[in-house]
């Protein structure tokens, strides 16, 4: 005959993929009943819309119907009461070695980013945002855990690209950041204003201030990569978030018409300034393929990266041609379907710089 302890140890097994840690174990299952060959078993999620919840559902559910033929298992979802989130709290506080008096944020101890990589170029409208976004999708492909960190305060276009657009939610562990279409955790200032045009016209402290909350506060949990969007340019703003976050690399993000030379020279200045390496340059809008003879343009003339990345040692990781589909589904929020074989190369080169990065927590900084 089945019992309730029997129960309690199937969903053990039951991982909170947000927290990476059981359900049991973070007293989320707050009711457990058998009679015959029936289960019930009440689960309290920590936020009432949480974007996992049918996946945490299924996976008890399969879980306790593995015990025993024929059962007949319910599950229900609630959402935790304030006490049952401060025991939650309090006990991966003591787990993460955080002692009551401690100061500094919780969040920020139970987030663990293995790398985190900047995007950044000379001057605005060269496609950053975009390489970033298809850094991110194309990582995401892999399986690997990936977020994105908007911090192009001055003009926010990530949850534009990715098509999310829902505020983020304070749940007990800290800011919860949207999720979108292909599972990429998006976080930026864009999603925290009122109303979407507002333009962000912020100074240094405040820029590093949000940055910052952006890094501490947000439960990012488990992630392979964070890609940051850096505002463009290599003065005051993107300089403030690059000392504000553990950045492991750089990808810089030219186009043939833009002074490539003194962005990449100024950007190699800053990223050794700051001991960070640069990864690669991404030649954006390099040409067009003609759509009637498929012949290849270009239309700026031929662009320096390639020479670029010889001199500073770095690798020139792709040129990206002028491509309406791209354009198109950038302006649906459909970036993640995107696929091009251009693209390919760049990102098997992040896949192998993302190797040999250690993992850190968030509040390392
Ligand atoms: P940045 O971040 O450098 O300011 P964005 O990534 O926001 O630039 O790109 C500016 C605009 O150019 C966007 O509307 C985007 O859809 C478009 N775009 C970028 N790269 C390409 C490309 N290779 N082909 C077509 N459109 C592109």
């Amino acid at each position: 005959m089945l019992n309730k302890k029997q129960v309690v140890q199937a969903l053990e097994k039951v991982m909170d993929p947000e927290i990476g840690r059981s359900i049991v174990e973070l007293g989320m299952v707050r009711e457990v009943k058998v009679v015959g060959s029936r289960v019930k078993v009440v689960i309290a999620l920590t936020i009432p819309n949480c974007p996992l919840k049918g996946v945490i559902a299924k996976d008890a559910e399969e879980k306790v119907a593995a015990l025993a033929d024929g059962l007949d298992v319910q599950i229900e979802l609630s959402t935790m009461t304030a006490e049952e989130k401060k025991r939650m709290t309090d006990t991966l506080r003591g787990q993460s070695g955080a002692g009551a008096q401690e100061q500094g944020s919780l969040t920020g101890k139970l987030n663990r980013v293995k790398a985190v990589v900047a995007v950044m170029s000379g001057k605005g409208g060269v496609g950053k945002s975009t390489a970033a976004a298809l850094l991110a999708a194309g990582l995401r492909r892999d399986g690997l855990r990936v977020g994105v960190l908007d911090a192009d305060v001055t003009g926010p276009s990530i949850p534009k690209l990715f098509g999310v657009d829902d505020a983020p939610v304070m749940g007990p562990l800290g800011i919860v950041p949207p999720i979108s279409e292909q599972g990429v955790k998006i976080m930026s200032i864009n999603l925290m204003l009122e109303r979407k045009d507002e333009a962000v016209i912020w100074r240094g402290p405040l820029i590093s201030g949000a940055i910052k909350q952006f890094w501490n506060d947000v439960f990012w949990g488990d992630l392979d990569v964070l890609v940051v969007d850096l505002p463009p340019g290599t003065s005051d703003a993107a300089l403030t978030v690059m000392q504000s976050l553990p950045v492991d690399g750089v990808v810089i993000v030219t186009s043939p018409q833009d002074l490539a030379d003194m962005v990449v020279r100024k950007a190699a200045n800053m990223a050794e300034h700051m001991k960070v390496g640069i990864w690669g340059i991404v030649e954006n809008m390099s040409y067009v393929i003609c759509p009637h003879c498929g012949e290849r343009y270009s239309l700026f003339g031929e662009g320096n990266a390639a020479g670029m990345a010889r001199t500073f040692n770095t690798q020139l990781l792709a040129q990206l041609p002028i491509d309406p589909e791209l354009s198109r589904l950038c302006d649906a929020g459909q970036v993640e379907r995107y696929e091009s074989a251009e693209f390919e190369g760049a990102l098997e080169s992040l896949r192998a710089k993302l190797k040999g990065v250690a993992v850190k927590g968030s509040s390392e900084h």
